[in-house]
């Protein structure tokens, strides 16, 4: 059993087993989360990362895959980088998101991860509607099969925090929205 956690703040403040770094094909460093997590890991993070792209990776990491490399100076052991699709507007293919999920779920099994923090991967840069992304997101770690015991979604602002808890109520409780605060 897999249990779903939601924390407002910022990711690379968490003690878990791996951190998912929403990361870009390069893999060689960007901006949001991809680049706190560089600042705050330390180079042995892009060092790992550069010596994906001379090997395995020379053009990069595909969209909607994940590859692990060491977490530096965080306070995990691994840092799973993953390649979020840019939003193209409504109606956009949301299996390469699910895709990350689902992948990077499986990299953190075969690490022996047990912990697992996500950011809003797409939510940022990418364009994506943080509501679609809280959706894609939540319903694919329920549908995979894993070892992973904590899938902690580590969001933030207020309002991504809010829509992920509006999904994981949904899921709970069977599909009503969640009452505003102060209802009855
Ligand atoms: P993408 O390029 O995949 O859209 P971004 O890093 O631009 O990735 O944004 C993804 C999400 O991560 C956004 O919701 C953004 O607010 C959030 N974010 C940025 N920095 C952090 C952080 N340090 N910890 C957690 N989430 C973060």
């Amino acid at each position: 059993m897999t249990t779903l956690t939601l924390v407002r703040g910022d990711i690379t403040r968490q003690s878990v087993d791996a951190i998912v770094n929403a990361a870009n094909s390069s893999l060689l460093g960007g901006g949001g989360v991809d680049g706190a997590i560089h600042r705050r890991g330390g180079p042995a993070i892009l060092a790992e990362c550069r010596a994906l792209r001379a090997s395995r990776y020379g053009k990069g990491l595909p969209t909607g895959q994940a590859v692990a490399t060491t977490a530096g100076d965080l306070d995990a052991r691994w840092v799973i980088h993953t390649v979020g699709p840019v939003y193209q507007g409504a109606g956009s293919d949301p299996s390469p998101l699910a895709s990350c999920h689902r992948k990077s779920l499986r990299v953190a099994d075969e690490l022996g991860a047990r912990t697992v923090a996500f950011p809003a991967i797409s939510a940022g840069a990418y364009g994506w509607p943080v509501e679609d992304v809280a959706r894609i997101a939540v319903e694919t770690v329920r549908d995979t099969e894993t070892a992973v015991e904590e899938v902690r979604f580590v969001l933030f602002d207020e309002r991504a925090f809010a829509a992920f808890a509006g999904q994981v109520h949904r899921l709970r409780h069977g599909g009503e929205s969640p009452l505003p605060p102060g209802s009855p």
